[in-house]
């Protein structure tokens, strides 16, 4: 097992690399929606609202995220919410069906998913309204049989658009993966069980006029290198390994997520910045060292501790690109 924390995304940015005809931003903005710098856990963000990044085009890798002024190592340099989570399947009775925190209570709830509070639920309302409705055994069968997670996304996702709470090109800014003809056609089975089990509960061809192949594997294309591993380091985090590993199912993650900024970090194999999560979904991007102004800000897809060649294998087989960054070219 990795070291807890250890931020991992098994999903790729040959966005940065390979696509830069197809970037959906200006060349260049300056972040001033979608985070906030109200932080918990004493945990101060050192200069007010706005975050001191910018998204800006890099040389060779597509858009990447800037420092504005220098940041200092241990700086919480914004916080970030899930555009998109889903707990792991064999996690639903022990985290936050919305939040992805973990139930401290052993009161069992006579319910098929977990809400940690009343918010969550409240957040939930709508795509859970809609998922109510259907059986979804066969289609969470299938994610379980095949190891998949990231119909799970594509299925709350698709809830969210039925139930009015998101649009349907939500999605759409974050680059996607090339897909394989094989890729697709596995994509085209899952897009018609989610099909079927939300047409047997009842929803009208109109209402899912969105919801066809073509954005299935659009969005999955896109939740596939920008959806994050959540891993929490917060207290409990512990003690639901230990319980998950009483269960053969259980994984040591507590779920997936997607985001809208922390997507545009590009990676390097020696990080300026990490990703945690405390004790939910809510992301904190800390910087690791002392950051110059203007000095790109970068995040590790993988588990940084792996050698030279497991590196470059993983990050071209799961994100789509050869590493070049300077741990690398130093054979290291
Ligand atoms: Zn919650
Ligand atoms: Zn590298």
């Amino acid at each position: 097992m990795s070291p807890i924390g250890c931020f991992r995304r098994w999903a790729s940015p040959l966005k940065k690399l390979q696509h830069k005809h197809k970037l959906l931003i200006a060349s260049s903005f300056t972040i001033t929606t979608t985070t906030t710098t109200t932080a918990d856990k004493g945990e101060k963000p050192s200069r007010p609202f706005p975050p001191p990044i910018r998204v800006s085009l890099t040389e060779s890798a597509g858009r990447g995220v800037f420092a504005t002024r220098s940041i200092g190592s241990g700086d919480l340099i914004h916080t970030a919410k899930s555009l998109l989570s889903h707990p792991s399947l064999s996690l639903l009775h022990t985290v936050c069906y919305f939040c992805l925190r973990i139930k401290t209570t052993s009161i069992s709830i006579d319910q098929a998913v977990f809400f940690c509070s009343e918010e969550c639920r409240e957040h939930s309302k709508g795509f859970y309204e809609i998922e109510k409705k259907a059986d979804w055994s066969a289609f969470d069968e299938q994610c379980r049989m095949r190891g998949l997670k990231y119909p799970l996304l594509v299925k709350r996702l698709a809830c969210m658009v039925l139930s009015g709470i998101a649009s349907s090109d939500s999605l759409d800014i974050l680059q996607p993966a090339s897909l394989s003809p094989g890729m697709i056609v596995q994509m085209e089975e899952e897009f018609g069980s989610l099909r079927y089990t939300l047409t047997k509960a009842g929803i009208m061809d109109d209402q899912m006029a969105f919801l066809t192949k073509q954005w299935y594997t659009g969005v999955l294309a896109r939740i596939r290198i920008n959806a994050f591993r959540i891993e929490l380091v917060g207290g409990s985090y512990e003690d639901l390994l230990l319980s998950a590993a009483a269960s053969v199912e259980a994984e040591a993650a507590v779920g997936n997520a997607v985001y809208m900024l922390p997507s545009f970090y590009n990676h390097d194999c020696d990080p300026n910045v990490h990703i945690v999560w405390i004790d939910n979904v809510d992301a904190r991007l800390k910087a690791l060292r002392n950051i110059e102004t203007d000095e790109e800000l970068r995040i590790c897809y993988i588990d940084a501790s792996m050698n030279h060649d497991a590196r470059q294998a993983l990050l071209f087989e799961g994100f789509g690109f050869q590493c070049n960054c300077l741990r690398c070219l130093s054979g290291d």
